[in-house]
Protein backbone atom coordinates (compact mmCIF):
# COMPACT_ATOMS: atom_id res chain seq x y z
CA UNK A 1 0.00 0.00 0.00
CA UNK A 2 0.98 3.43 -0.75
CA UNK A 3 0.07 6.15 1.36
CA UNK A 4 -2.22 8.68 0.08
CA UNK A 5 -3.63 7.11 -3.04
CA UNK A 6 -6.81 5.82 -1.85
CA UNK A 7 -10.41 6.85 -2.26
CA UNK A 8 -13.35 6.51 -0.03
CA UNK A 9 -16.02 5.75 -2.66
CA UNK A 10 -16.16 1.59 -1.88
CA UNK A 11 -19.70 1.29 -1.96
CA UNK A 12 -20.33 -0.56 -4.74
CA UNK A 13 -24.17 -0.85 -5.92
CA UNK A 14 -24.61 -3.46 -9.13
CA UNK A 15 -27.39 -2.33 -11.35
CA UNK A 16 -29.52 -5.13 -10.48
CA UNK A 17 -29.86 -4.07 -6.93
CA UNK A 18 -31.67 -1.53 -7.74
CA UNK A 19 -35.18 -2.51 -8.06
CA UNK A 20 -36.38 -4.59 -5.25
CA UNK A 21 -33.08 -5.94 -3.54
CA UNK A 22 -33.91 -8.62 -0.85
CA UNK A 23 -32.06 -8.49 2.39
CA UNK A 24 -30.71 -11.59 3.02
CA UNK A 25 -30.39 -13.13 6.47
CA UNK A 26 -28.46 -15.96 8.01
CA UNK A 27 -30.41 -19.00 9.61
CA UNK A 28 -30.09 -16.77 13.03
CA UNK A 29 -32.15 -13.39 11.35
CA UNK A 30 -29.07 -11.57 11.44
CA UNK A 31 -27.97 -9.75 8.06
CA UNK A 32 -25.12 -11.71 6.40
CA UNK A 33 -23.68 -8.91 6.44
CA UNK A 34 -23.94 -5.37 6.65
CA UNK A 35 -21.59 -3.61 4.84
CA UNK A 36 -22.08 -3.83 2.39
CA UNK A 37 -25.23 -4.85 3.35
CA UNK A 38 -26.14 -8.60 1.70
CA UNK A 39 -28.46 -7.86 -0.74
CA UNK A 40 -29.47 -10.07 -3.47
CA UNK A 41 -31.32 -9.15 -6.75
CA UNK A 42 -34.64 -10.14 -7.21
CA UNK A 43 -34.24 -12.55 -9.33
CA UNK A 44 -31.76 -14.54 -7.27
CA UNK A 45 -33.92 -14.29 -4.21
CA UNK A 46 -36.94 -15.97 -6.55
CA UNK A 47 -34.47 -18.42 -7.43
CA UNK A 48 -33.01 -19.33 -4.11
CA UNK A 49 -36.78 -19.55 -2.90
CA UNK A 50 -37.59 -21.73 -5.88
CA UNK A 51 -35.13 -24.05 -4.65
CA UNK A 52 -35.78 -24.21 -1.25
CA UNK A 53 -33.21 -22.79 0.15
CA UNK A 54 -34.20 -19.75 1.74
CA UNK A 55 -37.55 -19.51 3.38
CA UNK A 56 -39.30 -15.70 2.50
CA UNK A 57 -40.16 -13.72 5.60
CA UNK A 58 -41.41 -10.57 4.05
CA UNK A 59 -42.43 -9.48 0.43
CA UNK A 60 -42.85 -6.59 -1.94
CA UNK A 61 -46.57 -6.09 -2.96
CA UNK A 62 -44.97 -6.54 -6.52
CA UNK A 63 -45.60 -9.84 -8.10
CA UNK A 64 -43.48 -12.00 -10.71
CA UNK A 65 -45.18 -14.35 -12.93
CA UNK A 66 -44.23 -17.20 -15.32
CA UNK A 67 -46.57 -19.62 -16.67
CA UNK A 68 -46.77 -22.18 -14.74
CA UNK A 69 -46.60 -19.62 -11.52
CA UNK A 70 -46.30 -16.39 -9.93
CA UNK A 71 -44.48 -14.85 -6.54
CA UNK A 72 -44.53 -12.05 -4.63
CA UNK A 73 -41.18 -10.67 -4.86
CA UNK A 74 -39.69 -11.07 -1.69
CA UNK A 75 -37.79 -8.32 0.51
CA UNK A 76 -36.50 -10.44 3.00
CA UNK A 77 -35.20 -13.93 3.12
CA UNK A 78 -33.62 -16.31 5.20
CA UNK A 79 -31.17 -19.22 4.68
CA UNK A 80 -32.07 -22.23 5.61
CA UNK A 81 -28.58 -23.63 6.33
CA UNK A 82 -26.37 -21.59 8.89
CA UNK A 83 -23.21 -19.65 7.34
CA UNK A 84 -20.57 -19.54 9.35
CA UNK A 85 -19.61 -16.17 9.37
CA UNK A 86 -15.23 -16.12 8.77
CA UNK A 87 -13.16 -15.73 11.90
CA UNK A 88 -10.49 -14.19 9.86
CA UNK A 89 -10.44 -10.55 8.99
CA UNK A 90 -8.67 -9.59 6.01
CA UNK A 91 -6.41 -7.15 5.99
CA UNK A 92 -7.87 -4.67 3.10
CA UNK A 93 -8.05 -1.40 2.21
CA UNK A 94 -11.96 -1.37 3.18
CA UNK A 95 -11.46 -3.02 6.36
CA UNK A 96 -9.16 -0.84 7.62
CA UNK A 97 -11.63 2.19 6.92
CA UNK A 98 -14.33 0.52 8.34
CA UNK A 99 -11.89 -0.29 11.70
CA UNK A 100 -12.05 3.16 11.53
CA UNK A 101 -15.19 4.00 11.30
CA UNK A 102 -13.82 6.34 8.26
CA UNK A 103 -12.19 8.67 10.38
CA UNK A 104 -9.19 10.37 10.40
CA UNK A 105 -7.32 8.80 13.36
CA UNK A 106 -5.61 11.83 14.29
CA UNK A 107 -8.54 14.54 14.07
CA UNK A 108 -11.71 12.59 13.77
CA UNK A 109 -12.33 14.21 10.50
CA UNK A 110 -14.29 12.65 7.94
CA UNK A 111 -13.43 13.82 4.82
CA UNK A 112 -10.64 13.28 2.32
CA UNK A 113 -9.22 9.85 3.70
CA UNK A 114 -6.04 8.21 2.92
CA UNK A 115 -3.85 5.94 4.93
CA UNK A 116 -0.59 6.52 7.33
CA UNK A 117 2.05 5.06 8.22
CA UNK A 118 2.42 5.50 11.94
CA UNK A 119 5.74 4.23 12.43
CA UNK A 120 6.95 5.80 9.02
CA UNK A 121 8.20 3.47 6.67
CA UNK A 122 11.32 5.28 6.57
CA UNK A 123 12.24 4.24 10.08
CA UNK A 124 11.09 0.54 9.45
CA UNK A 125 7.11 1.07 10.08
CA UNK A 126 5.74 -2.09 8.35
CA UNK A 127 1.99 -2.41 6.47
CA UNK A 128 0.24 -3.83 9.14
CA UNK A 129 -3.08 -3.85 11.72
CA UNK A 130 -0.82 -2.51 14.07
CA UNK A 131 0.73 0.25 12.23
CA UNK A 132 -1.72 1.98 9.43
CA UNK A 133 -4.45 4.32 10.18
CA UNK A 134 -6.95 6.39 8.37
CA UNK A 135 -5.64 9.78 8.20
CA UNK A 136 -7.18 13.01 6.44
CA UNK A 137 -4.83 14.52 4.10
CA UNK A 138 -3.71 17.20 5.64
CA UNK A 139 -3.01 15.18 8.82
CA UNK A 140 -0.95 12.93 6.85
CA UNK A 141 0.92 15.81 5.01
CA UNK A 142 1.34 17.11 8.66
CA UNK A 143 2.77 14.12 10.24
CA UNK A 144 4.92 13.25 7.38
CA UNK A 145 7.55 10.45 7.61
CA UNK A 146 8.19 12.47 11.14
CA UNK A 147 7.43 9.75 14.11
CA UNK A 148 4.40 10.96 16.15
CA UNK A 149 6.13 12.44 19.22
CA UNK A 150 8.19 14.50 16.49
CA UNK A 151 5.10 15.49 15.08
CA UNK A 152 3.13 15.95 18.25
CA UNK A 153 0.23 14.53 16.99
CA UNK A 154 -1.88 11.23 18.91
CA UNK A 155 -4.22 8.56 18.14
CA UNK A 156 -7.64 8.58 19.33
CA UNK A 157 -6.92 4.92 19.62
CA UNK A 158 -4.36 2.30 19.49
CA UNK A 159 -4.08 0.59 15.87
CA UNK A 160 -5.26 -3.22 16.59
CA UNK A 161 -6.63 -6.12 13.84
CA UNK A 162 -9.94 -6.16 14.43
CA UNK A 163 -12.13 -8.87 15.45
CA UNK A 164 -13.97 -10.00 13.03
CA UNK A 165 -17.64 -9.43 14.75
CA UNK A 166 -16.49 -5.82 16.00
CA UNK A 167 -15.95 -5.38 12.72
CA UNK A 168 -19.44 -6.43 11.63
CA UNK A 169 -20.94 -4.36 14.35
CA UNK A 170 -19.28 -1.61 13.32
CA UNK A 171 -20.38 -2.01 9.58
CA UNK A 172 -23.48 -1.55 11.09
CA UNK A 173 -23.01 2.23 12.30
CA UNK A 174 -23.22 2.68 7.40
CA UNK A 175 -26.75 1.70 6.32
CA UNK A 176 -26.99 2.20 2.64
CA UNK A 177 -28.88 5.16 1.89
CA UNK A 178 -32.19 3.24 1.35
CA UNK A 179 -33.60 0.80 3.50
CA UNK A 180 -37.03 -0.82 2.84
CA UNK A 181 -39.13 -0.61 5.62
CA UNK A 182 -39.12 -4.59 5.75
CA UNK A 183 -35.85 -4.40 6.74
CA UNK A 184 -35.23 -2.32 9.22
CA UNK A 185 -36.47 -5.07 12.07
CA UNK A 186 -33.60 -7.34 10.99
CA UNK A 187 -31.16 -4.62 11.02
CA UNK A 188 -31.01 -3.49 14.36
CA UNK A 189 -32.99 -5.44 16.81
CA UNK A 190 -29.55 -7.36 18.25
CA UNK A 191 -28.71 -3.99 18.79
CA UNK A 192 -31.46 -2.90 20.99
CA UNK A 193 -31.26 -6.21 22.69
CA UNK A 194 -27.57 -4.99 23.84
CA UNK A 195 -28.88 -1.37 24.81
ZN1 LIG B 1 -6.97 14.48 10.34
Amino acid sequence: MKDGEFRTDFVREPAGLKHHPALVLNADYRPLSYYPLSLWPWQEAVKAAWLDRVDIVAEYDQIVRSPSTEIRIPSVVVLKDYVKPRKRVAFTRFNLFLRDEFRCQYCGSKGDLTFDHVVPRASGGITSWENVVAACAPCNLRKGSKSLRRAGMSLRKPPRPPAAEELRNMGRKFPPNHLHDSWVDFLYWDAELEA
